[in-house]
């Protein structure tokens, strides 16, 4: 396939990132792919990005993620001063086919303001849609520009005008999915895990008072706002609860961590991240918002762990109900379906995962989508007549 993509990452992590870091992640496991499948894909990041690519460009040395704990109006720029970089590559070559856009609202809003002249769109939404509601309520792509998301529950809820830019949804993928149904079954543990940021969407409050209430160890990993380890948060002092998930951690999760049976580890990484997930009898997603895409649920299957959830967001369509997982919509009885998840067969789970969540699914599903945006921005709409 001859098909050149400018991948825009933005200027916040590098690719891959050095630790948390969804979107970038997304990225890191979908080019390797992409250029399997011969697409060449030029790269928009940092400089500190060491993901192997065709040609890579930035305007920023390193990410600048620490940079959004300034107040808006010293940290708006960058994000500005990193699409005007896309802008000038976008407008001194010709040689782009097809531009894949992951920065938020302003990624869109500058692909969709530019010229006839630029190459196609495709803008990805990996976060709750109902977010920039001025923007999405008003979004005019012309033929060029189109977006994607991450479950088709997202794009359901979408606002009107951005459903109509959307050619559909990808779901998230693992590394870890592939060849999961060949690895070998992990012994299990008694621990449940919450894996993700500690807020209130993700809900780990809820988690840590199911577990006292049925009396099953749960491990909550993940970072507290800016803060990765518990010696970190408590080294910060008062201050820390300007963050308002520190606020949320220390009101409403904190009482519940015992350090024995609710442990907080603070965030996990690789083999250390694998084995505590692995190893657990069931991960736990006691989720008050919904769920958008779900890297934490596809990993989980791919680790041969079930997942007990509130049946929000994206997880009905991950999750089948009484085979990789239990769903409810009744907290109290997410206590319950803790009991039961040890009933759930770890293997169908990885069989799921291996079949449903590797990086070669999505890429294919993505490069499917670019065809189709090319196609639509080269059939002009119909004029009324
Ligand atoms: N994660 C991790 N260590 C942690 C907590 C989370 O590596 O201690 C990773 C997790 O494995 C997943 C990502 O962070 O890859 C979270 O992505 P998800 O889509 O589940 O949630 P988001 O934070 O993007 O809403």
């Amino acid at each position: 396939m001859s098909l050149t993509v400018l991948m825009n990452a933005g200027p916040w992590l590098s690719v891959p990132p050095p630790g948390y870091g969804g979107i970038e992640n997304v990225i890191a496991t979908l080019v390797p792919e992409l250029r399997r499948l011969g697409v060449r894909v030029v790269l928009a990041s940092v400089d500190s990005s060491t993901l192997p690519v065709d040609e890579k460009f930035s305007v920023f040395p390193d990410g600048q993620f620490h940079a959004l704990q300034r107040p808006y109006n010293q940290v708006c720029g960058i994000s500005q001063a990193h699409l005007s970089g896309v802008v000038r590559v976008l407008h001194s070559r010709d040689d782009i086919d097809l531009v894949h856009d992951h920065v938020e609202a302003v990624g869109l809003a500058t692909l969709a303001a530019m010229g006839p002249d630029a190459p196609p769109a495709l803008h990805t939404l990996h976060w709750d849609l109902a977010k920039h509601p001025e923007l999405y309520g008003n979004l005019d792509g012309g033929d060029r520009v189109r977006v994607s998301g991450v479950s088709a529950s997202q794009l359901a809820r979408a606002p009107r005008a951005l459903r109509e830019h959307s050619v559909g949804h990808v779901h998230l993928s693992t590394p870890l999915a592939v060849g999961a149904d060949r690895r070998p079954r992990a012994d299990k543990g008694d621990h449940l895990i919450t894996l993700g940021r500690i807020n209130p969407g993700k809900g780990q409050d809820v988690g840590a008072r199911l577990a006292h209430r049925v009396g099953v160890p749960l491990v909550l990993a993940g970072p507290v706002g800016p803060y990765h380890r518990p010696e970190d948060l408590a080294a910060a002092g008062d201050e820390a609860r300007q963050n308002p998930d520190v606020r949320f951690f220390y009101d409403e999760v904190a009482p519940h961590v015992d350090g024995d049976l609710v442990r907080w580890v603070g965030t996990v990484a690789g083999q250390e991240r694998d084995d505590l997930v692995a190893g657990a009898r069931a991960s736990l997603f006691p989720l008050r918002w919904e769920e958008p895409g779900g890297t934490a649920v596809v990993e989980s299957l791919a680790l041969g762990t079930p997942v007990v959830a509130t049946a929000r967001g994206c997880l009905p369509e991950l999750i089948e109900n009484g085979r990789t997982g239990l769903l409810t919509t009744d907290e109290d009885e997410l206590g319950d379906l803790l009991l039961a998840a040890g009933l759930l067969d770890p293997d169908e789970c990885r069989r799921e995962a291996a079949l449903r969540f590797t990086p070669a699914v999505m890429a294919e599903r993505y490069v499917d989508l670019y065809e189709r945006v090319r196609q639509l921005a080269a059939t002009p709409r119909l004029q009324p007549a």
